[in-house]
């Protein structure tokens, strides 16, 4: 199928990668309606994605080329001991991790730069709903304008105006707990005057209740240390804001999750993680609720979902940035196989309705046991760690996403 109009709704992961494969399956008009004004690439945090997956999607387009990443291999859990660890704790288990970390601005501005010059990306444009017809599908924006379009691509994230019309009766779950996430540049470690870790090793922080995932990422000024750490929130009686994911951004979290972050650190970090995380300024440091959400379609009339719009998976999976992707790869595939727009969307749906929602089970899985039921780690043995971890795999064949079938 050839030709066509389509609006990309979020401008972000999904919205770029999507756009381009629109462009590249040969769509007449492509524009991205993004409802932020100013540089994207400045929310500068760490991802990562699994190396199959990477080159995969390097292989379909969807990943394009030259991107900054930063190369891991192993995986350490450690936990404090303040008898036999030492200041770094005790290392009681040790895994492969083949995955890059990317920086998310530099990943997008790599998007952004290859999505193909036909794309018209229009930024401060909010959609502020949708409706379709079967046979069209009409945007409707803040300023009071609608556009129409053979199909619109709902890739506006985790609470979007797309899915309330595809799916209004999926709504993401908040699961109970928050992480704190920071990063800080790695010559900063240079003040704990040890020469730091391997760079390559990727270090998760286990206590009762929670844990917390450390390692280098790639940054526009060198490379930086990207942390996520995930715990219950204190829990005060006062309702927080969690049902919004930006509620604390960077410099604008409260000083009780601070003092919180800090108290678990004392209590709970081998004293040398505990100083590393310490080096992160509070400008860099900020709280997100975690969610869960899963939809029974991906697509209604001339409407189809990409991205954490779709589906929104704990971030213990490292997944959500590989499966963006592979959203547009799939979508690229369905339209240059479709000779209709229903063909294109039946096709979108088999390929990616049941991967989304087998994605959010595994990362439900995973946060039950690294935060919500956390083992004795303190007690486990190497076999016993591996048992426990199969447990939360639950027969997939690893954590990043499942690959992409030819
Ligand atoms: C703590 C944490 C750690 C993570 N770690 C990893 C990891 O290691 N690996 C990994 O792969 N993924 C990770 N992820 C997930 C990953 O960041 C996302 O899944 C991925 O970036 C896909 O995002 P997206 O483009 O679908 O949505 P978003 O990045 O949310 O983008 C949505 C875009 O739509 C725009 N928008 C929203 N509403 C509208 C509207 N009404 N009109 C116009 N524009 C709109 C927004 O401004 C935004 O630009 C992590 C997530 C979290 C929270």
């Amino acid at each position: 199928m050839r030709g066509g109009t389509v609006a990309v709704v979020g401008g972000s992961i999904a919205g770029c990668a999507l756009a381009s494969a629109a462009a590249r399956a040969g769509a007449d008009e492509v524009v991205v309606l993004e409802r932020t004004h100013g540089r994207l690439a400045d929310r500068g945090l760490g991802l990562c994605i699994h190396d199959g997956r990477a080159a995969e999607l390097a292989a379909t387009g969807a990943l394009p080329a030259g991107i900054a990443a930063h190369r891991l291999t192993r995986r350490r859990w450690v936990v404090r001991d303040d008898t036999a660890g030492g200041p770094a704790g005790r290392v009681f288990w040790e895994q492969p991790f083949p995955f890059h970390s990317y920086h998310w601005g530099l990943l997008w501005r790599g998007l952004r730069e290859a999505t193909p010059a036909s794309v018209v990306y229009r930024q401060g444009a909010a959609v502020t709903g949708v409706a379709g017809d079967g046979e069209r599908a009409e945007v409707r924006l803040a300023q009071g304008t609608a556009e129409a379009f053979d199909l619109v691509v709902g890739a506006d994230g985790y609470r979007s105006v797309v899915r309330e019309a595809v799916c209004p009766e999926s709504r993401p779950a908040y699961a109970g707990y928050v992480c704190w996430r920071g990063n800080f540049d790695a010559r900063r470690l240079e003040a704990l005057g040890d020469g730091g870790w391997p760079a390559e090793s990727v270090t998760t922080v286990c206590f009762g209740g929670g844990s917390c995932v450390i390692y280098r990422i790639p940054g526009p000024d060198g490379p930086r240390v990207n942390w996520v750490l995930y715990a219950m929130p204190p829990q005060t009686g006062r309702r927080l804001p969690f049902d919004d994911p930006t509620s604390f951004p960077p410099g604008r979290v409260t000083e009780e999750l601070a003092a919180h972050l800090g108290a678990l650190l004392d209590r709970e970090f081998p004293p040398y993680w505990a100083r590393v995380l310490g080096l992160t300024e509070p400008a860099d440091t900020f709280v997100q609720p975690i969610y869960d959400l899963e939809t029974a379609r991906t697509t209604a009339g001339r409407l189809l979902l990409a991205g954490d719009a779709a589906t929104v998976v704990r971030p213990h999976n490292t997944s959500g940035a590989a499966k963006a992707l592979q959203d547009a790869t799939a979508f690229e595939d369905a339209w240059r196989r479709a000779g209709t727009w229903g063909e294109l969307l039946h096709a979108y749906q088999a390929a990616r309705g049941a991967a989304g929602r087998e994605m959010v089970a595994l990362a439900r899985r995973l946060g039950r046991g690294q935060v919500e039921q956390t083992p004795a780690w303190a007690a486990m043995n190497h076999r016993e760690a591996e048992s426990w971890w199969q447990g939360q795999l639950g027969g997939a064949a690893d954590i990043g996403g499942q690959a992409m079938t030819p």
